[in-house]
């Protein structure tokens, strides 16, 4: 018996760094909630999370949108030898010799450090809106009377900085090693789809809110033996 190392592990030598940045925009009502205020200085009993006065959203709310995007592209290549394991299952090896879990590759799981960093995306330009809500009654479907409460909101058309590093996989020159294209190609398809379509976070997203767009975005590349002096490319030319 051996300690055989796994194929996707191998991020002890660091040969590429990929960094994204740019702004996003939310097209619509945006709530991230930090749960009822206890504070009484706050004027409203449900505001959204904010980090030194300014509306945040977290990058792990971006990362578990992002992986829920890479599962459902991964799924639909319908190739045996990429899956999408259960997260609650203990037993899940992110890579053998003969498959491979693109969503642990790219975001982690308990054998496997992630491979895609998202840093907290912070306003700076916003607005915050309140809007009254009706508690509905679940059984006839109405008004319950006296049931109106406030949540705050981030208004559309608000802007905030976003930066997200992605490490060993060259997303402007192509991988050799099939995961490794299979895993650059599922993190195109997601960052194409924050750029054109949009993707939803947050609160309410079944009633559409929460819908954010990259705009501006740069992509720098960083290459061993230089990992100091990046090249510099157009987001929207590269995926
Ligand atoms: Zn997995």
């Amino acid at each position: 018996m051996s300690d055989k190392i796994m194929s996707c592990a191998d991020l002890d030598v660091i040969d590429t760094i990929i960094k994204v940045e740019g702004k996003i925009v939310n097209l619509t009502p945006l709530r991230v909630g930090q749960g009822k205020s206890q504070e009484f200085t706050e004027a409203t009993d449900n505001p959204v999370m904010k980090i030194k006065g300014k509306p945040v959203i977290p990058g792990s709310s971006l990362k578990g949108a992002f992986r829920s995007m890479v599962e459902a592209y991964v799924k639909s290549l319908n190739d045996q030898k990429y899956r999408v394991c259960d997260i609650n299952d203990d037993k899940c090896t992110s890579c053998d010799d003969h498959s491979y879990c693109i969503p642990c590759i790219l975001f982690g799981f308990k054998d496997l450090a992630s491979r895609v960093y998202i840093l907290d995306s912070i306003a700076e330009e916003f607005s915050i809106g309140q809007r009254t809500m009706v508690t509905i009654n679940r059984v006839s479907g109405g008004q319950l009377t006296g049931h109106l409460y406030t949540l705050d909101f981030v208004e559309p058309n608000s802007k905030f900085n976003f930066s997200m590093m992605i490490y060993n996989l060259d997303l402007v020159n192509q991988e050799k090693e099939d995961w490794k294209r299979v895993s650059v190609d599922a993190l195109k398809y997601v960052l194409k789809t924050l750029l054109t379509e949009g993707i939803f976070v947050g609160g309410r997203k079944s009633v559409g809110y929460g819908l954010i767009k990259l705009t501006e975005g740069k992509l720098k590349l960083y290459k061993s033996p230089d990992l100091l002096t990046p090249k510099e490319y157009d987001l929207a030319k590269v995926i």
